[in-house]
């Protein structure tokens, strides 16, 4: 039998090279990034979305890609992402407020 060749499961479409094997804390960083990630946006979310066999990373030949696993798990990042989701959030907040105001005048 071949080699088993490792996947990248967090990969992001401009990233290359060799894949690395998880390691206990590498996994578990990522699974932690992972459901942070699922309730932001951008690339990161498709990803983490994508990541469905990651339960069985210890048999399974998965892996991950070193600028990868970087951009899934950068804290600068995830802030500047949830940053922005909160903004997004008040923005929509206050637009059903004001068509809330607006239904309540036009049906008074
Ligand atoms: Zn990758």
């Amino acid at each position: 039998m071949a080699s088993v060749s490792t996947v990248c499961v967090i990969h992001f479409d401009e990233e290359d090279g060799r894949v690395a094997r998880f390691t206990e804390h590498a996994y578990q960083r990522v699974v932690e990034c992972r459901e942070i990630w699922k309730t932001l946006d951008g690339k990161q979310r498709e990803v983490a979305e994508n990541t469905g066999s990651l339960d069985d990373w210890q048999d399974s030949a998965v892996g991950y890609h070193r600028g990868c696993y970087s951009k899934f798990t950068n804290k600068t990042l995830i802030d500047r992402a949830i940053a922005r989701c909160e903004k997004a959030r008040l923005r929509s907040t206050d637009d059903l407020s004001l068509s809330d105001k607006e239904k309540m005048n036009t049906s008074g």
